[in-house]
């Protein structure tokens, strides 16, 4: 019998649907924006349920590891409005959670003197009133003296600048989530999506039907969302790992966070959550997706992280293991937050595009208040699906 749901069109798929539950929310994804709806959805007295493809905390998406960078410095004031509003809801988290979150090491974004993007960090923190420093070569050399920059270099420092941990925040989340009496399931794999006034998802461990769906799905958003096919892209990004000899000068509280405005274009942490320095370089956007996608970091990618490394921060030896991760993204380095083209009762999450970690428990509310129909004061214009997708 094909499955009907009042005026629903029949489910397109030709599987056996096995069981039929309805809950008031339904959660597609644990990554950081799921987990985070699903522990607001909670909080707020709804009924939850999170479904996860892969096991909570996995590595095969993009919310996992030691560290993400938290920072204020954006040039467009209304990210960098939503990074100050962030960094209040991950004190009330931390709160929640009775645990420290994010951790202020400070950040150097570097580069030569003069570089455009290295004066809109300057003046985008300076109309923040978040106190950005300039850091001319000598001073930097005095400071930290652990780089070896030309002397055409200089920095900005910014002392709001931090780590916030996928591993730990999933972890919080997740907990949280449950004793506010969300359901979690893991293994289980949402394969279509049917919208209508009560959407229905066909997952792996039969029929779903909701209230309200949100679909956090990271990477396979544009495969369980065709109408996003186009307009997301889906590219593998790496990190590599290199333990210092002496550790002392590279521990959060010696060595900040970093960016650089170089052909690098560089991000990097101190020793945090492991003995290594972690460094990313963004020289290749290989494009791939959420299952056809390779483990392997490219060689190019490999190689040009070494090179910086020796360049510039020479004392620290080779590396010692890398890894990848999926960044989705969407046009103008966005994010999405939107109602379905189809459905106001389905929210689509892509908030990602390499950046959109730091930004996690604020996001969690923003995206509870988009499934109880509120209007929520950081749904920003841009978040909205461009015309070519609606
Ligand atoms: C290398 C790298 C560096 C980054 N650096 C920073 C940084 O310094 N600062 C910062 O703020 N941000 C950074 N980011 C971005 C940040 O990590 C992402 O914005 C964030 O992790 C995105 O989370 P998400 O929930 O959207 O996606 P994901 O974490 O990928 O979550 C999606 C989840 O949905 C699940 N799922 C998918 N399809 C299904 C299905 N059909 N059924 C059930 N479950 C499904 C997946 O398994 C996954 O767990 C970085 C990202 C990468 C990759």
């Amino acid at each position: 019998m094909p499955f009907r749901l009042g005026s629903l069109k029949p489910v397109r798929s030709a599987f056996r649907l096995r069981t039929v539950k309805h809950v008031q929310h339904l959660v597609i994804g644990a990554g950081a924006a799921g987990s985070a709806a699903a522990y607001q959805l909670a909080r707020r007295g709804q009924e939850v349920m999170l479904i996860e493809q892969f096991s909570l905390g996995h590595d095969k998406g993009s919310s996992f590891g030691p560290s993400r960078i938290f920072r204020l410095a954006y040039p467009e004031p209304d990210y960098a409005g939503l990074a100050q509003a962030a960094l209040a809801s991950w004190q009330l988290l931390e709160r929640a959670s009775g645990q420290p979150l994010y951790w202020r090491t400070g950040g150097l974004d570097l580069g030569p003197a003069g570089t455009p993007s290295l004066e809109e960090v300057y003046s985008s923190l300076s109309a923040l009133g978040a106190a950005p420093e300039r850091l001319g070569h000598r001073a930097l050399s005095r400071r930290f003296p652990q780089w070896r920059l030309p002397p055409d270099w200089e920095a900005v420092y910014s002392p709001e600048a931090g780590i916030v941990s996928p591993q730990l925040t999933l972890r919080v989340l997740a907990e949280l989530a449950r004793s506010h009496g969300a359901q979690i399931l893991e293994g289980v794999v949402a394969l279509e999506i049917e919208p209508g006034q009560r959407p229905a998802v066909n997952t792996s461990a039969g029929t779903i039907t909701c209230d309200h769906l949100i679909v956090a799905a990271g990477a396979w958003l544009p495969r369980l969302v065709p109408e996003l096919a186009s307009l997301l892209s889906v590219t593998l990004a790496a990190s590599s790992f290199y333990r210092p000899t002496d550790s002392a000068p590279f521990q959060p509280q010696n060595f900040p966070v970093f960016i650089t405005h170089d052909e690098f274009q560089a991000y990097g942490f101190p020793a945090f959550g492991v003995p290594e320095v972690k460094v990313g370089v963004d020289v290749l956007r290989p494009v791939t997706s959420g299952d056809g996608r390779s483990f392997e970091v490219p060689e190019q990618v490999a190689q040009a992280s070494d090179t910086f490394m020796r360049r510039f921060l020479p004392q620290i030896g080779e590396a010692t293991a890398r890894s990848t991760c999926l960044i989705t993204r969407a046009p103008g380095g966005d994010f999405v937050i939107a109602a379905h083209p189809a459905c106001e009762q389905i929210t689509l999450a892509s908030p990602c595009s390499g950046h959109g970690f730091k930004f996690t428990p604020l996001l969690g509310e923003l995206l509870a208040a988009q499934a109880l129909g509120e209007r929520h004061p950081w749904q920003l214009p841009r978040f909205a699906l461009p015309a070519q997708a609606t």
